[in-house]
C-alpha cells in the first residue's frame, strides 16, 4: 500500500483555482520533496494532506485512509509541522515536550514518548532552558521532536530548513534522514534544491500549482542531460 495518494486534488480559493489536479504518490519509507516557486501551492497542498483545509475535488488517501472522509483515522497517524510553527516560549524544552506529549499518552508510554522527543531533539542540557532562549535551530529540532515523538507514520514538513544556517539546515536534514530510516514516511517542501537532491528519494515539482515532474532526482537529471535539479526545474519552467 501506498504511503500516500493524490488523485487529481484541486483546490480552488474563491473563484481562483490554486492547485489543479495534482496526482501523485508517495511510498513508504520514502523522503518525498514538493519543490516549486513561491506561491505555487505547496503549502496548500501539504495542508490538505493534514486534513487542515479542505479538498475542492479529487482525493487523498493516507495509508488507505480518506482524509475528506477518514479524517480522524488519518489525524491519527500523520503529523504536520507548518513552516512557521512555533512553541510556548515561557515553558522550557522538557516541559513543552512534556505538555505536547500529555494530548497523545499518560503514564509510561508519556515518558517513553518525550524521552524519544529529547533525543531527537537532542538538545543537552539546554533542554531545561526556556524556549524564549533558543536559536532557531534549536527551535526547530524541537518541534521536529515534538513531531515526531508520537511516531507518525507519515510526517508532513513545510518548509523545515527555511531560515537556518549551513549548520543548523544540515543537522535538521540529518535527522529527517534518520526519522525515515527508523520507518517513517517523510513529505517535506522546499525551496532549496540543492537540499532536496541529497535528501530526497523523489521530488514533485509544482509550478503554478501544476505538477509538471516527478521522479527521483538522479533520473531527472538524467532525463534532462544535466547535473542539478535546479537546471531540471528551469528547463522544465522555461519549456
Ligand atoms: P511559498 O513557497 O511562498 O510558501 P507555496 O508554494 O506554499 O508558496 P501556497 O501558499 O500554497 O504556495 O499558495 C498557492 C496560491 O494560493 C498562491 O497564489 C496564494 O496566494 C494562494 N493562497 C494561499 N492561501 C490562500 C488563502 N487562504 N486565500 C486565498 N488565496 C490563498
Amino acid at each position: 500500500m501506498d504511503a500516500l495518494e493524490l488523485r487529481d486534488v484541486r483546490k480552488s480559493y474563491g473563484q481562483r483555482e490554486a492547485v489543479h489536479g495534482i496526482s501523485l504518490t508517495v511510498r513508504e519509507g520514502e523522503i518525498f520533496g514538493l519543490i516549486g516557486h513561491n506561491g505555487a501551492g505547496k503549502t496548500t497542498t501539504l495542508r490538505m494532506i493534514s486534513t487542515l483545509l479542505g479538498i475542492t475535488s479529487g482525493t487523498i488517501s493516507v495509508f488507505g485512509h480518506d482524509v475528506a472522509t477518514e479524517s480522524e483515522e488519518v489525524r491519527k497517524i500523520i503529523s504536520y509541522l507548518p513552516e512557521d510553527a512555533g512553541a510556548y516560549k515561557d515553558m522550557t524544552g522538557r516541559a513543552y515536550l512534556e505538555f505536547m506529549a500529555s494530548f497523545f499518552a499518560s503514564g509510561e508510554r508519556k515518558d517513553e514518548m518525550v524521552g524519544r522527543g529529547m533525543e531527537l531533539a537532542d538538545l543537552g542540557e539546554r533542554i531545561d532552558s526556556k524556549v524564549d532562549t533558543y536559536s532557531k535551530g534549536m527551535m526547530r529540532r524541537l518541534l521536529i521532536a515534538r513531531a515526531i515523538m508520537p511516531s507518525p507514520k507519515l510526517a508532513i514538513m513545510d518548509e523545515v530548513t527555511s531560515g537556518l544556517d549551513v549548520i543548523n539546515a544540515y543537522e535538521v536534514r540529518s535527522v529527517i534522514r534518520s526519522i525515515a530510516s527508523s520507518g517513517v514516511t517523510v513529505i517535506m517542501s522546499s525551496h532549496n534544491m540543492f537540499e532536496v537532491d541529497m535528501l530526497c528519494d523523489r521530488v514533485g515539482m509544482i509550478d503554478q500549482g501544476n505538477l509538471i515532474l516527478l521522479g527521483a532526482p538522479d533520473d531527472l537529471k538524467k532525463e534532462y542531460g544535466v547535473d542539478t535539479l535546479e537546471e531540471v526545474f528551469v528547463k522544465a519552467v522555461k519549456g
